[in-house]
C-alpha cells in the first residue's frame, strides 16, 4: 500500500499525467466551470458517518442466563461496536455542483484508480486540486471510495470529487504515525473466515479480527468453513457457542458440499465486505462457490490499462453480480491491535467484562491478581475458558 513517499510519487505522477494529457484543452472549459462552482473545500470527515446498527442480527439462543444478562451483554457489545449514524440521504450524498458520473473505486495503483461505474470500469486520474490535507489521512482516495468522475470519452477519466466516507478501515501511516492511511473506505462488514480443520480453527485470531472490526466499526461475521471435515458437527457448533451467545453472527459453510453458501451469498449481497482469514481457510473457494468465476487477487491496474510496468495492487474490490463488493486485502492483519493499550482490551471482551465488576481490585487485569471474579467464573464454567485464554494471550502482546 502506498506509504508517504509513494503518495508523493503518486501526486507527482498525477500532475505529470495531467500535463501530458492531450485532452487537457478540451477539459479546461469544464474545469473552469467546476472551479466557479467549487465551494471552499471542507475537510473530509475522518470518522464513520452512517451505519445501520438495527440490522445486527443478534443470534437468539436458548440459554439459561441471569435475568437481564442477555440485554446487558448486548449493550456492552453494542458499545464495543460503537455508535453509528443514519445513512446520508441520496441528495446529501450527491452534491449537485459537480458534473459527472458517480462510481466506486475498485483499485488504486501508482497514481491511477479504476472506477466501477455500474457495469463498466474506467481508469481515472485524480483532479490535481484533490488533496488529503486536513483530512488526517495520508492518501486521497482508497478502494471503496465513492467518487464523481468526469469522463470525456477518451478512455481516461478524472476523479473530480470524493464523497464523504461512511467508514474507513485504517492503519497508522508507516512514516507519519499521527496520521492514518485509509486501506478501504465505506466497507460495511468484515467476513472473518476460519476453517474448522486444515488449518485447525484458531479462535485467538478470530478474536483479534473481532476487535479490529469493532475498532474500525465494521460489522463482523464469523464464517466457519470446511465443516465437511467435522467428524462431530456438534463439537464444531459448541466451539462457536460463546460467540453466538455474545450476539456475533456465525455462518457454517463448506465450499466443497455447498453447505451454507446460500446464506453466505445473502450476507454479501448489496454490501461492501472485507475478507479476513488465514491463507488456506478457503476464502477463494467460498467466493467461487458464491459466484462462479469470481477470483481473488485479480490482476493489477497496469494489466488493464497498459500503464506502468511496476504497479502492484494490494487491495482489490470485486463486484458481485447480485450487488455489493468483496474486498480482498493482504494487509488485513495490520488492522491489528498495536495501538490498543492493554487496559482497553477488556472492553472488547464483554463476556469477561460482565463479571469483572466483582474483582477485588478495580484495576484487576484478571491474570495474576487474587480474588479475581473473572478467574472464578472460569473455574465455575460460567464463562468460556477459550475466550479467557485468548484474552490473556492477546493482552500479553499489547502495549502498556
Ligand atoms: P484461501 O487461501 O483462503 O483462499 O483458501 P483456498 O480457497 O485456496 O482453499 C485452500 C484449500 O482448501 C484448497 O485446497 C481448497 O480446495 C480447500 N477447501 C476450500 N474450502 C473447502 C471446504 O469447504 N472443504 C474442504 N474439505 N476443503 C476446502
Ligand atoms: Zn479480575
Amino acid at each position: 500500500m502506498a506509504d508517504k513517499s509513494n503518495d508523493k510519487h503518486w501526486q507527482r505522477s498525477i500532475k505529470m499525467s495531467f500535463q501530458k494529457e492531450p485532452e487537457r484543452r478540451q477539459m479546461q472549459k469544464v474545469k473552469k466551470q467546476l472551479k466557479r462552482n467549487r465551494q471552499p473545500k471542507p475537510a473530509r470527515p475522518k470518522d464513520w458517518l452512517p451505519g445501520d446498527f438495527d440490522e445486527i442480527d443478534f443470534v437468539q439462543e436458548e440459554r439459561v442466563m441471569p435475568r437481564g444478562e442477555r440485554e446487558r451483554r448486548r449493550t456492552v457489545l453494542a458499545t464495543a461496536l460503537a455508535d453509528v449514524q443514519e445513512e446520508p440521504s441520496p441528495a446529501e450524498a450527491l452534491p449537485d455542483e459537480i458534473i459527472g458520473q458517480r462510481g466506486a473505486i475498485v483499485e488504486v495503483s501508482s497514481g491511477l484508480c479504476r472506477v466501477d461505474l455500474g457495469g463498466r470500469t474506467l481508469m481515472c486520474g485524480l483532479r490535481g486540486s484533490l488533496s488529503a490535507e486536513d483530512t488526517g489521512f495520508t492518501n486521497v482516495v482508497a478502494v471503496g471510495d465513492e467518487v464523481i468522475v468526469f469522463d470525456d470519452g477518451s478512455g481516461r477519466g478524472v476523479v473530480e470529487k470524493v464523497l464523504p466516507r461512511r467508514s474507513a478501515l485504517v492503519r497508522p501511516d508507516v512514516f507519519y504515525n499521527h496520521l492514518q492511511q485509509v486501506i478501504v473506505a465505506n466497507a460495511d462488514q468484515l467476513l472473518i473466515v476460519a476453517a474448522w480443520r486444515n488449518p485447525v480453527l484458531w479462535l485467538e485470531l478470530v478474536d483479534r479480527y473481532l476487535i479490529a472490526a469493532a475498532r474500525n466499526k465494521l460489522m463482523p461475521i464469523i464464517c466457519i468453513n470446511k465443516v465437511d471435515l467435522a467428524d462431530d458437527m456438534a463439537a464444531c457448533q459448541a466451539a462457536l457457542h460463546p460467540y453466538q451467545a455474545l450476539g456475533y453472527r456465525v455462518i457454517f459453510t463448506s465450499a466443497l458440499t455447498g453447505e451454507g453458501i446460500d446464506t453466505l451469498r445473502e450476507t454479501l449481497q448489496g454490501r461492501i465486505t472485507v475478507l479476513a482469514g488465514l491463507s488456506g481457510v478457503g476464502k477463494s473457494s467460498l467466493l467461487a462457490a458464491v459466484q462462479p468465476g469470481l477470483q481473488l487477487r485479480t490482476s493489477a491496474v497496469s494489466e488493464h490499462s497498459g500503464e506502468g510496468q511496476h504497479t502492484t495492487t494490494q487491495v482489490t474490490m470485486l463486484p458481485l453480480t447480485i450487488g455489493g463488493f468483496v474486498v480482498d486485502t493482504p494487509g488485513i492483519r495490520e488492522f491489528g491491535l498495536s495501538s490498543l493499550p492493554q487496559h482497553d482490551l477488556i472492553q472488547f471482551y464483554p463476556d469477561l467484562a460482565a463479571v469483572a465488576t466483582g474483582c477485588r481490585f478495580a484495576d484487576c487485569t484478571h491474570r495474576h491478581e487474587p480474588d479475581c471474579a473473572v478467574k472464578r467464573a472460569i473455574q465455575q464454567g460460567t464463562i468460556s475458558a477459550v475466550r479467557y485464554h485468548n484474552y490473556e494471550k492477546i493482552y500479553s502482546t499489547l502495549p502498556v
